[in-house]
This record gives C-alpha cells, structure tokens and sequence, in this order.
C-alpha cells in the first residue's frame, strides 16, 4: 500500500522534479510530445523509481507535478502517446471517461487485430470489465450474460461484430491448413 501523503511530498521535492525532467526528451519544444528516456512497462507507458521498490507511471508523476496533488480519478493522454510526460498533454479524468477514450481508440485498433489484440491484453482486469459494458452499450445490449461468460474470452464475439475478420484465419495461414 503506497502512503500517498509520503509520496506526494516526495514527488514535489525539488530534487525529484529535477532528476525526473532530465529523464525527459523536451527538445521537439514546448507542444510536442515529451519522450520518457528511461525504461517502458509492457503497456507503452514511462516508468519513474521514485525510491527503492516505489515506482510510478512517468506520466501520473508529470500530472502530480503539474496539479501539485495527485489527480483525481486517471491520468488521461490527450495526444495518445503512452510515453509522452508533456503536461501540456495530459490531464484528469474519471474512469469511465478514459475508458470511453479507450473505447474509441480499441475500435480504431480493431482494423488492425495485432494491435486490438496487444491493447486489450494490457488491460487490468476491472478494465476490461468496464470496457466490457461500453460495448455492450454500444452494441444495444442491455441484456448481460450469465456472470460466468463475463471473462475476457466472451469479448471476442464482442469483437467480431465491430471487427468482422476479428478470429478470421490469416488468408496464407489458411493455405497450409
Ligand atoms: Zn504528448
């Protein structure tokens, strides 16, 4: 369990925003987008050691510098850059509001599966839950199914209706079947 209020002060050190921001690529100048230098998590997003054991994403800590608190609900990119620390570019939102965002983007996603497929993967569970229901929503299904399909797994015939080559075999795979 993090002690935020330890964290926050920690955060808004003038040491730590000085050894953040020089983890940072600002030289495409103030409106562009500002490339975390140091290491990635599996999801595309900048990871930042704020102490031993203690990290934070890079761009959650570039809003909390920004607000002087820390954000509530998520961090929300405007540009769609995972590892941009721009907080020109980022601002707070709530949950379902990021997930609707997330919606829009795994549709744009869902013409190339690879992609669909990476971003729905790095999802946290609740997530997927949530974006779960917003396809429902969008697909006019006020009826659930039973609590036991409501796994990642039934998403695919979710899928498969914004996407209709979702699970179709790759056409060269298809040759050798
Ligand atoms: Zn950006």
């Amino acid at each position: 369990m993090k002690n935020k209020a330890a964290d926050l002060k920690k955060i808004l050190d003038t040491a730590t925003m000085k050894r953040f921001w020089s983890n940072v690529d600002k030289s495409g100048g103030e409106d562009a987008c500002w490339k975390w230098k140091l290491s990635l998590i599996p999801g595309g997003y900048g990871q930042f050691k704020l102490e031993k054991n203690n990290n934070y994403m890079a761009h959650s800590i570039a809003l909390i510098i920004k607000l002087g608190r820390f954000p509530k609900g998520v961090t929300i990119h405007s540009c769609d850059k995972r590892d941009c620390v721009n907080p020109s570019h980022l601002r707070e939102g709530s949950h379902q509001e990021n997930m609707e965002d997330m919606f829009r983007k795994g549709r744009h996603y869902s013409q190339r599966t690879e992609k669909f497929t990476e971003f729905i993967e790095n999802l946290r569970a609740e997530d997927k839950e949530l974006l779960y229901n917003i396809l429902c929503k969008q697909l006019h299904k006020t009826e659930k199914p039973e609590k036991k399909e409501r796994q990642f797994g039934s998403m695919k015939g979710l899928v498969k209706n914004i996407a209709d080559d979702f699970d179709a075999p790759v056409e060269d795979f298809k040759k050798h079947q």
